[in-house]
């Protein structure tokens, strides 16, 4: 037995040495202990990428706590409660103290288990202040959230107000992705053997898309910050198969684990702007992805309870399609290249993943919870606090409305006009029946049909039935919706 006072147990999204149980770690009286249970690494079927990502950001982060004074105890264990158990046995039971767990899982986990928490710090927001203001609100309105934010933040405020007059300046972005843009180079990141250890404990031949340390994930934030900035805004919502990133920041994962803080990314972006390094529609709009978005959907998560990621409002019981886990079982060049982009580097932007991922899973009624695995498993950021409200509410409706007022569906023609896609596409968006019809057209009628007497009841979706009721071909688009389900449910469409 030695003369450890504390276990300080760090997550393996809590891997920040300022933030969390470490802020009030001490090198000379507390244990630093991290888990590496086989049980996380093996219960579920993780994309190899973000496995290695995990892994081995755990793994450097132990290195920079011993770099910084500390004894660090990484164990490889079984379960979690079997590493916890080995530690005391040999360390002795001290009394053991985390960071506030981010997911409903982990928090009944600690408890079970007796370990103290400290209340989380790696959001802006503290839980029992948003549960204040969701209490209040009819409508869970993220724009109203945002406001407020800014103000309780002080974030591009002046005198009160907001900076340039205007809390938004969506007009002036959700542009198309323009034609022959030179788009911004990319960071790449070199492997180091505490990397090259973790791929070969995996089998895994990492890309070079993805830091694994907390330099690396700095590096990434001043590159963002240097090259993708300016241009953020009013490409936001664009999405091309020209570049898989175009200027989106690629910091979530960062933020996520804990090797960045949303406060430094947010004074790094606020500090450009002063500095006249990138306009107030493109810093505003990064803004409220951070304080604004992040911190709704964190909020959201605790707010809606555990039970919110059984939602099935829609009765949506198709199995998961085969193109999701093999994206050369569609002809569909929009769903075919973006599926490969997760095969390839578990991560694609904000509008693959609600307008063609999720939009399909909606579109051909796959069941919600099997659709929410897939997606958990696959991306880089996943974490269930924020899968959770993205996928249910924002991404396939599952939970009545609660979130969004009305479903984000979108045909074709949408997506044409949003991306690039169709251009190489064996279908033509333009066409709901026929052999060449897209399958998003055909479904999306199809689903406003099969959900008729549902939406009938939400005003906001007075105007897509009325586009409905003025179809001439409905009885024939139903046929084709047949074989398009059949087509996808055997991998042909
Ligand atoms: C169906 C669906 C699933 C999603 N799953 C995840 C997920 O598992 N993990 C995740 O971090 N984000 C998720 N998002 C939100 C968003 O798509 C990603 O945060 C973003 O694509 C990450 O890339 P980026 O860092 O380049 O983001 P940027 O476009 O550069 O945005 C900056 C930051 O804003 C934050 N942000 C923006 N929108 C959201 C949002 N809706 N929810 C939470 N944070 C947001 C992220 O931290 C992001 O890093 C999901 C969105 C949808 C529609
Ligand atoms: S035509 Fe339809 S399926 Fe093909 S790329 Fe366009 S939206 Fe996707």
């Amino acid at each position: 037995m030695n003369g450890f006072e504390r276990i300080i147990l760090v997550a393996f999204d809590q891997l920040n040495l300022d933030h969390g149980a470490m802020a009030r770690a001490n090198p000379a009286t507390d244990l630093v202990v991290l888990i590496e249970s086989q049980r996380m690494l093996t219960n579920r079927n993780w994309h190899p990428e973000r496995l290695f990502f995990m892994v081995s950001s755990a793994r450097h982060f132990a290195q920079d706590a011993r770099d910084r004074g500390f004894t660090v105890d990484y164990r490889q264990a079984a379960t979690t409660p079997e590493g916890l158990k080995a530690v005391w046995a040999e360390h002795g039971k001290r009394p053991t103290l985390a960071a506030q767990p981010a997911s409903f899982e982990q928090a009944r986990q600690f408890q079970e288990l007796g370990v103290e928490t400290v209340e989380t710090d790696f959001f802006l927001t503290p839980r029992s202040l948003f549960l204040g203001w969701a209490e209040q609100q009819k409508t869970y309105v993220m724009e109203n959230f945002y406001r407020l934010q800014r103000v309780r933040l002080d974030i591009l405020m002046d005198a009160g107000k907001p900076v340039a007059g205007r809390w938004n300046f969506d007009e002036d972005n959700r542009l198309p992705p323009p034609k022959s843009y030179a788009w911004p180079p990319r960071l790449t990141h070199t492997r180091d053997d505490i990397d090259l250890e973790v791929a070969h404990q995996l089998a895994h031949k990492a890309t070079d898309t993805w830091a694994t340390t907390r330099a690396g994930a700095m590096q990434a934030l001043s590159h963002f910050i240097e090259h993708n900035l300016a241009g953020f805004g009013p490409l936001e919502d664009a999405s091309t198969n020209d570049d898989w990133s175009l200027h989106h920041s690629l910091l979530s994962p960062y933020l996520n684990v804990g090797l960045l803080h949303a406060r430094e990314v947010i004074d790094a972006a606020v500090a450009a702007f002063e500095k006249g390094l990138a306009p107030i529609q493109s810093v505003e709009a990064f803004v409220r992805q951070i304080i604004g978005w992040r911190e709704y959907i964190n909020g959201m998560y605790w707010f809606l309870g555990e039970d919110y990621a059984k939602g099935n409002g829609l009765e949506a019981n198709r199995k998961l399609l085969p193109l999701f886990t093999d994206s050369t079982k569609t002809r569909m060049n929009c769903v075919g290249s973006i599926v490969s982009d997760v095969e390839k580097r578990a991560w694609v932007h904000h509008i693959p993943r609600l307008m063609i991922l999720s939009n399909l899973a909606l579109l051909t009624s796959t069941n919600p919870q099997e659709f929410l695995d897939w997606m958990r498993e696959n991306f880089i950021d996943a974490s269930q606090w924020v899968m959770v409200p993205n996928v249910i509410g924002m991404g396939v409706h599952a939970d009545g409305g609660r979130l969004m007022t009305k479903p984000y569906a979108a045909g074709g023609a949408y997506i044409n006009r949003m991306t690039q896609y169709c251009k190489g596409c064996v279908y033509d968006p333009k066409l709901r029946v026929g052999e060449n019809a897209c399958p998003f057209t055909t479904l999306y009628w199809d689903f406003l049909d099969r959900h008729r007497e549902t939406f009938s009841r939400n005003h906001r979706m007075g105007q897509q039935l009325t586009g409905l009721n003025r179809l001439s071909d409905l009885p024939e688009l139903k046929l084709r919706a047949k074989t398009v389900l059949a087509g996808l449910d055997q991998g042909s469409i």
